[in-house]
């Protein structure tokens, strides 16, 4: 039995890193997947791999979204889970962020986690409820100069969250969001976008930065957010909703002076 047997999620931003961690392990736990990305030839490869299909979803177009709860309907039946995952990050002095910036973060992070839940949740209620889990970050949470878009609209999500959770749970819709530290995939080692570049070498780097800055020790793993987001999209989850969920090796539990 697996833990998600006879479910439908929509995975967004499924191509590669998290989204695509979370893929592989729901259609291990026996979802039916719909892997969505913009990333075509990425996404197509791995559903053909991991027996899933995968839809082309700008998160920030409607009509895209309209278009992926038709495909999936179509695949499968019905939609009863949705993992709003897809995001970018800029880096930028808050004062030096040009408008146009800033506004292409919010609508991919914030806009597109909005119209996820607007799109798919009527269709999970529909299909007698399910769930849906939002990636903030842990910078939903706390402040991280020269992001301030991206932790805009991380906190936006963990708003955005718990709203839905509020005016969902009457229809059986249970709403979490994971908040994951640093995490070991293309947004924080873009070693692994580059055909040349030494994946290994920047992984390693990176556990020397987050060695110091991390209780853990180490730079967090996709698989490790992915088990977080099948926690919350499974049974074990079933009476927690409105929750932000911190991932991140203890980088939030506080300092350490010594
Ligand atoms: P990633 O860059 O490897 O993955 C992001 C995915 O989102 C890519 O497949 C990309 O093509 C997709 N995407 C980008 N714009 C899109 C759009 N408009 N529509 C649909 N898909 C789009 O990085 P990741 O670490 O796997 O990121 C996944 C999520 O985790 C993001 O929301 C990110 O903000 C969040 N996050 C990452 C970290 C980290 O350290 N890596 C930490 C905290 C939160």
């Amino acid at each position: 039995m697996g833990k998600l047997d006879g479910r439908v999620v929509i995975v967004t931003g499924a191509a590669r890193g998290q989204g695509e961690q979370e893929a592989r392990l729901f259609v291990a736990e026996g979802a039916g997947v719909v892997v969505a990305d913009v990333l075509d030839d990425q996404g197509e490869a791995l559903a053909k791999e991991i027996g899933a299909r995968y839809v082309h979803l700008d998160v920030s177009r409607e009509d895209d979204w309209r278009a992926a709860v038709d495909a999936a309907r179509k695949a499968y039946g019905h939609v009863d889970g949705l993992v709003n995952n897809a995001g970018i990050l800029r880096f930028n002095e808050l004062v030096g962020t040009p408008l146009e910036e800033f506004e292409e973060v919010v609508r991919v992070n914030q806009t597109g986690v909005f119209l996820g839940i607007r799109t798919v949740a009527p269709e999970i209620a529909a299909a007698g409820g399910g769930t849906i889990v939002n990636t903030a970050s842990f910078a939903g949470l706390t402040g991280m100069a020269y992001v301030g878009a991206y932790a805009a609209t991380k906190h936006a999500i963990v708003g955005l969250t718990r709203v839905a959770a509020l005016e969902l749970a009457a229809r059986n819709v249970r709403v979490n969001a994971v908040c994951p530290g640093a995490i070991d995939t293309a947004m924080s080692n873009p070693a692994q976008l580059d055909p040349g570049g030494d994946v290994v070498a920047g992984a390693e780097a990176l556990d020397a930065v987050y060695s110091k800055l991390v209780p853990l020790g180490r730079i967090g793993r996709p698989e490790e957010v992915a088990r977080l987001a099948l926690f919350l999209s499974c049974e074990d989850s079933s009476y927690i909703t409105g929750q932000p969920f911190v991932i991140d090796g203890g980088w939030l539990a506080g300092v350490s002076v010594i």
